[in-house]
């Protein structure tokens, strides 16, 4: 007998972002040279003094249900939001989940309903709309290009807004275009949210990778009502302190949401691993430590950045708006479609990719993922030489 699957698994993609770097790591097995702009981590290692605490954890015992540093976790995160963000939250505010998607996952679950709706802005990044999909809603799609630097005006966050509106998504930096909301293009948004009581995550993942002079604004601090009632803020370890693999992320927001997440978390993975709260505890309370590898990882991130772009610039029929934050530019590859390369006719951002990892051997990610089919979208989270490497091949093959 056929096996019956379940509506919601039926609806949604698997991750193309994931795939990408899965089908290029696979090919780098079978001894194929293939340069990787597809993963959006870094490519430094966790900071040793993490590393240590994690391993420390470990062999001192802390291999249970319920780590021993989870409360001073939590306590940390607390500290880290009011001192970084002018975020007021309780420790029991604050969820700790494997990983910032899984913050994600939990909030979505616990406020979208069947037919709700889930207003995203495009190009988003693509476990929001999945997610959404997943709880049984309708994602709402504010579309946007270039010509507003990839950012949503508040006229156009007021339109979308209809009865059955649960939640926003607000992703700056950004992933993929690695747009940057300024202080006050943040605050006039606000003012939409509250007028609405627009329930609204802000994920805020991206916040320490900030290249140029805007300064990072957390949504939730602007007033009692955005803190108390309407914003919960997203964050993690994993882009930051380069600890993608310890699998820690977190949420604070409003009590009751907050409190459906626990319950919700506590039925699907309970805790995280407890030596990855150790790591991250570590990572947030050394700043000493903690802020000088941050420093170190940021410039390599801007140097790479500002050599990828020039590098994108010289591509025949590619275009690229300066990305200003995260690690990722978002090229515009609409001016190669229609030619032919390799027999090939180029009609999309998913057969530039094809065409890109078959002929290249260079993997990006295609904009379809992103909900922007003009675009494809390149991490710099890797080595000069290997953005020259990528780069050169790219240019061969539109040449
Ligand atoms: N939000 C955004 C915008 C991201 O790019 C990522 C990276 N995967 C995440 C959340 C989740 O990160 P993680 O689960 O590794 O904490
Ligand atoms: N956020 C990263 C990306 O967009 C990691 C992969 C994922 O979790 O989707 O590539």
């Amino acid at each position: 007998m056929p096996i019956s699957f379940a509506r919601r698994i039926q609806q949604v993609q698997p991750s193309a972002t994931l795939a990408v770097d899965a089908k290029a790591k696979a090919m780098q097995a079978q001894g194929i040279d293939v340069v990787g702009f597809g993963a959006g981590e870094p490519d430094f290692t966790t900071p040793q003094h993490i590393v240590q605490a994690g391993i420390a954890a470990m062999s001192g015992g802390d291999t249970h249900y319920g780590a021993k540093r989870g409360n001073e976790l939590k306590d940390a995160i607390v500290a880290k939001l009011k001192r970084e963000n002018e975020l007021d939250y309780a420790a029991e505010q604050v969820v700790v989940s494997c990983g910032a998607k899984h913050s994600l996952y939990n909030i979505v679950q616990v406020l979208v309903d069947e037919g709700d709706e889930a207003i995203i802005p495009a190009p988003y990044w693509v476990s929001y709309l999945e997610q959404v999909r997943l709880a049984g809603g309708k994602p709402v799609i504010i579309e946007t290009g270039e010509e507003t630097g990839f950012k949503i005006s508040p006229e156009q966050l007021e339109r979308a807004i209809t009865p059955k509106t649960r939640l926003f998504f607000f992703n700056s930096p950004s992933n993929p275009t690695g747009a940057v909301y300024t202080p006050d293009e943040i605050r006039a948004l606000a003012q939409v949210i509250e007028k609405h009581n627009l329930v609204t995550i802000s994920d805020e993942i991206y916040e320490r990778l900030i290249y140029g002079d805007i300064s990072p604004l957390s949504l939730g601090s602007l007033s009692k009502k955005l803190l108390e009632e309407l914003v919960i803020t997203v964050n993690g370890v994993s882009k930051t302190y380069a600890m993608t693999g310890w699998r820690i992320g977190y949420a604070a927001g409003p009590k009751p949401i907050m409190n459906a997440a626990k319950k919700l978390q506590s039925h699907a993975t309970s805790d995280p691993a407890a030596f990855s709260q150790a790591g991250a505890c570590e990572a947030l309370k050394n700043l000493r430590m903690s802020d000088e590898a941050i420093m170190h990882m940021c410039e390599a991130f801007d140097e790479r950045r500002k050599h990828m772009i020039k590098r994108i610039h010289e591509l025949p029929g590619v275009s690229i708006l300066e990305p200003l934050g995260a690690f990722y530019a978002f090229a515009n590859v609409s001016g190669v479609f229609g030619r032919k390369i390799g027999g090939i006719e180029i009609k999309s951002a998913m057969d530039f990719t094809n065409i890109a990892l078959e002929q290249a051997k260079v993997a990006v990610v295609p904009g379809e993922a992103f909900g922007s089919p003009k675009h494809v979208r390149l991490s710099y989270a890797t080595s000069v030489e290997l953005i020259d490497k990528g780069l050169d091949r790219l240019r061969d093959l539109l040449k």
